[in-house]
């Protein structure tokens, strides 16, 4: 588990200092939502190019702590190119991920996995998932929906 940590925390620390696709909103995007963390006081909008099914293009804005922006980082990276069924299917396996205590089989998320060591700061986990609820709202076209993690 230490080495996760370590590795947790070299992601998480590289992805907070230079957030990919951060304070964008890309043209053309179609689908937004926006998503509290009340128990940290993270935000983020996220904005979605999709067309054709095809995630094309990706941004969020907002602020939160290293943890939640890393994380919605990550996620952009992750989603850009898939279709929205590649999408729902990677929300529910971080989910799980995320939510679970990372026991069982590990999910196939490739560099995403690194996000279980989260569980080593339980009261974290909000603010590991906010970014990928927000997403999902965002593809079920709930324009400017609110999402909580409460
Ligand atoms: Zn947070």
């Amino acid at each position: 588990m230490s080495d996760l940590r370590d590795l947790y925390e070299e992601v998480i620390l590289d992805h907070n200092r230079s957030p990919r696709n951060f304070q964008k909103k890309p043209q053309g995007a179609n689908r937004h939502a926006y998503g509290f963390n009340p128990l940290c006081g993270d935000e983020f909008t996220v904005h979605l190019v999709v067309e054709d099914g095809i995630v094309k293009d990706v941004g969020f804005e907002g602020a939160g702590c290293a943890i939640s922006t890393a994380s919605a980082s990550m996620m952009t990276q992750a989603i850009k190119g898939k279709t929205e069924e590649e999408v729902h299917a990677l929300f529910r396996k971080v989910h799980d991920l995320l939510i679970h205590d990372g026991h069982g089989e590990p999910p196939d998320i490739g560099k995403l996995r690194v996000l279980a060591g989260v569980h080593a700061y339980p009261n974290r986990v909000k603010c590991a998932t906010l970014a990928w609820h927000t997403l999902n709202a965002a593809l079920e076209n709930t324009q400017h929906e609110t999402v909580t993690t409460e």
